[in-house]
């Protein structure tokens, strides 16, 4: 039976300020099968309390922290109380804040990279697994239409086997040390305790290795890391290039980068396989070039039905007819839809449509996790190429 109300929603980030918590409440509930009801929205308790009055949700369930507001939540009835959790803080607080309300019995949708380091990403596989509640992590790039049709074409086989991926993510905006200022999201990136190992390869890094296994299918076994430095005082990269070797044979080259002046969120991946190519830019997301050996480009243009036909996965991702551009909101819009479809199926004890499991979840963000360990294990060592641990 098909579940008759809204999902109920509850965040932890996304205080007043913040950046993308924000963005998850517009894309969570774009389609109207989504309501906001509870968060804890800021690590100041006022602040909190202040975001909740601003998003005019019951004030009672704007609480002081994530403890209090599993511990009232759990006290209201079925149907009420939140059904799942959004977690949109720095990356420190991902994993036991997931914990905690996984163990409490919500379902969890998690920022990335999803924990501090690898042994935490561990034991939260563990916790999603014997907890049996969904666990979605936004790597909000696999929501693109353009992205899942490039998923398509590779796994139909269009492209032949993947010689080479070609996958970068520069932008400028820490080219100087902003966070001096105390501006907000400079600050906690480039804190060690907040952000982790790694500052940029794991901010932004992270977005290059998920694109690149989700559209091939393929896993990086080993790389070859030279993190870099550049702002004088600061104490995690930000800066990074790295050579990749996929479980195929295949190469790679990925770079990311905050230093690059001028560059706005300039993710592109170009993948090369024996018989085709493709290539596809986040700040133009509605193209997907596919080359071959003597003949013209062709561009695959959102919102066609050749799309939609090619690609069901991208055909469900699209909402707009062609030209009228889809983009950023929308991708986190895609995999909330995903996400909410298998939470529904848990609830109403059905079957997803195999469709709505086309989200990133606990497996990717291991993945994650072990790039930027490996990242880092190869920046320290003599011999560099470095294989991911198991
Ligand atoms: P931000 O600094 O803008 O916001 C963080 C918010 O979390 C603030 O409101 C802060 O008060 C709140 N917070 C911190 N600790 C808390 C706690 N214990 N309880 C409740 N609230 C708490 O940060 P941001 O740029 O929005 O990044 C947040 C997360 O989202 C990070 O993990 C980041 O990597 C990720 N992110 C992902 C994308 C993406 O494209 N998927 C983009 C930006 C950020």
């Amino acid at each position: 039976m098909a579940l008759n109300r809204k999902l109920k929603m509850g965040m932890v980030g996304g205080g007043p300020g913040a950046f993308i918590g924000d963005v998850h409440r517009k894309a969570a509930r774009m389609d109207g099968g989504i309501e906001l009801v509870a968060g804890a929205f800021d690590i100041n308790p006022r602040k909190s309390k202040q975001m909740g009055r601003e998003l005019l949700i019951d004030t009672k369930r704007a609480y002081r922290n994530y403890e209090e507001m599993i511990a009232r939540e759990l006290k209201l009835s079925d149907g009420e109380r939140i059904d799942f959790v959004s977690v949109t803080t720095p990356n420190n607080w991902h994993f036991p804040i997931a914990k905690a309300f996984l163990e409490a019995g919500f379902h969890v949708m998690c920022e990335k990279p999803m924990t501090f380091d690898v042994k935490e990403a561990k034991q939260l596989k563990q916790i999603v697994k014997s907890s049996r509640k969904v666990f979605g992590l936004m790597h909000n790039y696999t929501g693109y239409p353009m992205v899942k049709l490039a998923r398509d074409m590779v796994r139909a086989g269009d492209l032949g086997k993947i010689r080479k991926v070609v996958v970068q993510y520069p932008q400028g905006w820490l080219a100087q040390p902003i966070e001096r200022t105390g501006q907000m999201q400079a600050a906690w990136r480039t804190d060690p305790k907040q952000s982790g190992g790694a500052g940029c390869m794991g901010d932004i890094g992270t977005h290059c290795e998920n694109l690149s296994e989700y559209i091939t299918g393929l896993k990086i076994t080993h790389l070859c890391a030279d993190l870099s430095i550049f702002v004088k005082g600061r104490r995690l990269d930000d800066d990074g290039n790295v050579l990749l070797r996929f479980n195929n044979g295949a190469r790679g080259i990925l770079h990311a980068s905050q230093i690059s002046i001028g560059e706005e969120n300039n993710l592109a991946i170009w993948v090369y396989g024996e018989d085709r190519s493709l290539e596809w830019h986040q700040e133009h997301p509605n193209y997907l070039y596919v080359k071959e050996p003597d003949g013209p480009v062709q561009v695959w243009r959102r919102g066609n039905g050749y799309v939609a036909e090619k690609s069901p996965a991208a055909g469900r991702a699209t909402r707009l007819p062609f030209g009228h551009p889809e983009a950023f909101f929308e991708a986190f819009a895609n995999n909330y839809c995903n996400f909410a479809d298998t939470v529904r199926a848990k609830l109403t004890r059905t079957r997803p449509d195999p469709l709505a499991l086309d989200f990133p979840n606990v497996d990717s963000g291991l993945r994650g996790m072990l790039f930027i360990e490996t990242v880092l294990a190869s920046t320290k060592s003599k011999q560099k190429w470095t294989a991911f641990k198991k």
